[in-house]
Parts: structure tokens; C-alpha cells; sequence
């Protein structure tokens, strides 16, 4: 294909270098482009002297979940989030639960355009509290994802990116000064994991986190999908939250979650429970405070304790609020002591829906 055929707006971060090829500098991939070429992602490409985003303004289709769903416990917890994402991913992880989308080629799953003020303008009718930049990592649609930010942050709409964190210093500074929460997918503690799995790094990940938890404002959760086998060893368990209590403290909320055979990795059996409760209690031993279950029914895991006294703050059950015994400022309403977050008095009444939402010609997923 000629690169006359390749479609898009400018794109930020990269560089000619001096053989000619254009090199992308937004992911630690840094692909290297001849005319016409694709990043690993798709849906970075060169056409002539620059490089372009071609999914600006195309999405995979529009939802509105429970802010729970990202996951995200501690940001504005019961409320509706307008969830989208696009095509393509910068990572090729053969487990990937969102495969249809991430590993989407022919773009066959993007729908009509939407501009950002069409979706901010969508998200505040349906009675959002933010928008999640998701299914497929934002990091590969910064451009997008920030001037929807942008129009969100203009109707007083926060933004939420739910990413695997593998980025440059230079581009996420730009995308996270954009941002309220994050959600990042910290996917193991080897480097062995990534790159035979992901064809990627944890290092860069890591930098991430930190980054995030250090020197910016945005409400930080982590997930890490525990796969039999690969990532659930107890070692692996403890070694990662060793790290995570030293580089992050004992407050960023962590979500263990469970993995569904799917894309390539067909032949690895789902989750059990017991591994989740494991990685659970192993984490809460190394002093993190907020650690959480996913994709499994386990009100326990789900639910947020008081580290101070130990009652419940808020129930869960799957994605819906089950008690709130939260004051009005945050803080436990049996000793007083303060939950980390974004919590407002009461909780959000969205509960557990799924609700496809058509944007400006986009059709419901
Ligand atoms: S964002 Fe895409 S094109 Fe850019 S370096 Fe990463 S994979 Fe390559």
C-alpha cells in the first residue's frame, strides 16, 4: 500500500534520523518508518516526511459503566463513566482479554467519527462524572485522547486513561497532565514475563507508577491479571509488592484479577478463586492497604476496609455499592481514620449497568 492511502492528523513525538526513516518516540518501541510503514500499533504511520495518528476521532464504539468496572475503587465510587477506545495496541500480549479491539487491523470495528465536544457533550447527558480512554491503550491515541480531555474538562467532566503504562517520559508528562485517574495494568514482576508474553518491558512500566504516584496529581490504581502459571507464583506475588509498598506506599489501591483463556492462550485454565485470595492476603502482609479481587464473586475482596479500624468503608458485591460507612469528608465513620481517593459524600447510584450509548452517529457497540 502507498503511503498516499494512509490517512490521519499530524502526530506528536518523533524524529527523522539520519538514514531517512521517521522514528515514533511516543512508546519504548521506538519504530522505525520508511514511507507508507505502520508502528507495531497500526495506527501510527508515516506518510511522506510525517507521521500521522490515523483512529483521530474513531472509536470501537461507546458505554457507560460503572466507574468500579476500569477498575477504580477510590475515585468517585458508584458513578457512571463513558468508557471508549479505538483500534490497535503497543503491546502483543498473547492473553489479551480485548483482543477484537487491540489486535484490530482493518479497522473494521472503528464506527463514524467523533469529535471530542460530541463526546463530552454525550457523557454529560447520560449523567457521567468522567470519561475512560480504554478497551485499547490511550497511549497509542494520545492526540485523541487528549483533546477529548480537553473538551471534557471544559464541562467540568474528569478523565480517566486505562493504560498498560508503556510510554516515554515526554508524551506521558503531556497525556497525564490531561488526566484525574489512571488505571494502570502492571501485567507481572519479570522482565522474562514481558518480553516472551508481551514483547515488551517492565522497567518502563515501573517508571510509570512511579512517575504517576510521585509527581503528579492523578489518582493512581494498579491491576495485575494473575495468570496460572505465569504470574501467580507466591514469590512473584510478594517480590511485586515488596516494590510496590517501597516505590509507591501503602495507599495506592491494587487489584488482583482474574484471567479468562482467550487470543493465544487458549490453553491455560481460568483463574481459581483461591489464587486471587492468595495474591490478596500476601499483598495486605507486605503493608498495602487497599487490595482488591476481580473478575471472580468475592464481596470480601471487593469491598474497602478501614486500615485503621478495620470495618467495612464500602460494601461491594460484582460492581454494585452494598454499604457506605463513610463520613462526609472521607474519613471511617466508626474511628475517623481517612480513605485515600477521590470521595465525594455520597456514593454515585449508577450500579452495576452496562449501557451501550450511540455519539454523534456512532452506533451503540
Ligand atoms: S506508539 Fe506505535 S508507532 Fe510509536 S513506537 Fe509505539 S508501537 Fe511504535
Amino acid at each position: 500500500m502507498g503511503s498516499d492511502a494512509i490517512e490521519g492528523v499530524p502526530a506528536r513525538y518523533w524524529r527523522r534520523l539520519a538514514d531517512g526513516r521517521i522514528q515514533c518516540e511516543v512508546c519504548p518501541r521506538y519504530c522505525k518508518l520508511h514511507d507508507g510503514q505502520r508502528g507495531l500499533c497500526f495506527v501510527r504511520a508515516r506518510r511522506g516526511a510525517e507521521l500521522l495518528l490515523t483512529t483521530w476521532g474513531r472509536s470501537s464504539g461507546f458505554c457507560v459503566d460503572p466507574i468500579e468496572k476500569k477498575p477504580l475503587n477510590h475515585f468517585l465510587p458508584g458513578t457512571p463513566v463513558l468508557s471508549f477506545g479505538t483500534a490497535g495496541c503497543n503491546l502483543t500480549c498473547k492473553f489479551c482479554q480485548n483482543w477484537d479491539i487491540s489486535k484490530a487491523r482493518a479497522f473494521d470495528r472503528l464506527q463514524e467519527k467523533a469529535a471530542p465536544e460530541a463526546i463530552a457533550r454525550a457523557a454529560a447527558e447520560a449523567g457521567c462524572r468522567s470519561v475512560a480512554y480504554t478497551y485499547n491503550d490511550p497511549v497509542i491515541f494520545l492526540e485523541y485522547a487528549i483533546d477529548v480531555a480537553l473538551a471534557c474538562r471544559e464541562r467540568g467532566l474528569s478523565n480517566v486513561a486505562v493504560s498498560a503504562g508503556y510510554i516515554c517520559p515526554e508524551p506521558r508528562a503531556e497525556l497525564y497532565r490531561h488526566m484525574d485517574a489512571a488505571n494502570i495494568d502492571l501485567k507481572a514482576f519479570t522482565e522474562g514475563f514481558y518480553k516472551k508474553l508481551c514483547t515488551g518491558a517492565l522497567q518502563p512500566v515501573l517508571d510509570t507508577l512511579v512517575y504517576l504516584e510521585r509527581e503528579t496529581d492523578v489518582w493512581l490504581e494498579v491491576t495485575t491479571l494473575l495468570i496460572p502459571g505465569h504470574n501467580d507464583e507466591p514469590a512473584e506475588i510478594a517480590a511485586l509488592s515488596a516494590w510496590f509498598v517501597e516505590h509507591l506506599g501503602p495507599d495506592v489501591p491494587l487489584h488482583f484479577s482474574a484471567f479468562h483463556p482467550d487470543y493465544k492462550m487458549l490453553d491455560v485454565a481460568r483463574t481459581p478463586a483461591g489464587t486471587l485470595t492468595q495474591a490478596r492476603r500476601i499483598a495486605l502482609e507486605h503493608g498495602l492497604r487497599y487490595v482488591y479481587t476481580g473478575n471472580v464473586h468475592d464481596p470480601a475482596g471487593q469491598s474497602t476496609w478501614c486500615h485503621g479500624c478495620g470495618a467495612k468503608l464500602i460494601g461491594r458485591d460484582w460492581y454494585d455499592i452494598t454499604a457506605w460507612a463513610l463520613r462526609a469528608d472521607g474519613r471511617c465513620g466508626a474511628c475517623g481514620t481517612p480513605l485515600p481517593g477521590v470521595l465525594e459524600a455520597r456514593p454515585g447510584r449508577w450500579g452495576g449497568r452496562r449501557a451501550p450509548l450511540a455519539v454523534a452517529g456512532n452506533l451503540p457497540a
